[in-house]
């Protein structure tokens, strides 16, 4: 058996964030998207969570993908999106046994802020450290370059206060932004997508039992998103989005993938399967997704 294959496949939930139905849903009206993903009481708002993964290997890897929003964000930021507090990044990663010190890799899918904040933190000082600090932080050479350049429309998203303890720490590293998937580590490969924003990179994972995921990110935040014209209103190019979309979706109804779903607050993912009315749905659904080699 190879020693680099993946050993333990888990998701960790880094808390929750309230985010508008209207921008998370794009075109759709509100008196549709309200009734497949509704709103906090009274308001446009609806709860998403932040669902990291965590993944092991045989030469002892502990990679950690995304980090959820973190805590470093003050009271007008928390009062815009009410992320949940404290964060249970730390508590999930201490219920799967792992010290934040173990983490060898840190993978980001991309920077927007609930995807990045958590990699970092402040000290009583005030002054910036990396949370997980032994950690090697991996990301798109292009999208870093494009989120510390951000166009006026994503710029809220791409945080001073997340890039800059990345940029000083030394320990960031560039990956490619080939156009065809390609290998980073043996059993998980990357896909580079460029609707939600610019070359974002979604996990493709293969389990040494003969499963295979796909981790969604921004690109099919829940399983509402599964129908096509779901689009974010946040997504910089939403056309490639729909077509990265039916990509993906064709993908993994004819490879029997299951999805994992980084922002649905309901489910953490299932396989994918079309209903004999030809729609698109998720079976066999589960709150948390465990494998151990
Ligand atoms: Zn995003």
């Amino acid at each position: 058996m190879k020693n680099d294959l993946i050993t333990r496949l888990t998701t960790v939930l880094a808390g929750t964030l309230e985010l508008d139905g209207g921008a998370m849903f794009g075109v759709v009206p509100q008196s549709v998207w309200s009734k497949a993903y509704p709103p906090e009481p009274g308001t446009n708002r609806c709860t998403w969570a932040m669902r990291c993964l965590l993944i092991e290997t045989g030469d002892g890897r502990k990679i950690l993908v995304d980090t959820g929003i973190g805590e470093k964000d003050d009271e007008r930021f928390r009062k815009h999106f009410n992320p949940s507090v404290p964060q249970v990044l730390a508590s999930g990663l201490k219920e799967a046994m792992i010290r934040p010190e173990e983490i060898t890799d840190v993978l980001f899918t991309h920077l927007h802020f609930d995807h990045v904040g958590g990699a970092s933190y402040l000290d009583e000082k005030g002054k910036a450290h990396l949370t997980f600090p032994n950690a090697t932080h991996w990301v798109s050479g292009k999208h870093w370059n494009w989120a510390n350049t951000p166009n006026a429309r994503e710029a809220a998203s791409f945080l001073p206060s997340n890039l800059n303890p990345l940029k000083d720490s030394g320990k960031l590293r560039f990956l490619p932004d080939q156009d065809s998937d390609f290998e980073w580590l043996s059993g998980i490969r990357l896909r580079t997508v460029y609707g939600h924003t610019e070359a974002m990179q979604l996990p493709l994972i293969d389990l040494p039992d003969g499963r295979k995921l796909a981790y969604c990110a921004d690109l099919i935040p829940s399983a509402a998103h599964l129908s096509l014209p779901w689009v974010m209103a946040f997504d910089v190019r939403p056309l490639s989005t729909l077509e990265e979309k039916k990509r993906l979706l064709r993908d993994a109804l004819a490879g029997d993938w299951t999805l994992l779903l980084e922002h649905d607050a309901k489910v953490a993912g299932g396989r994918l399967a079309e209903n004999d009315r030809g729609r698109l749905t998720l079976t066999d659904t589960f709150d948390s997704f465990n494998y151990k080699g």
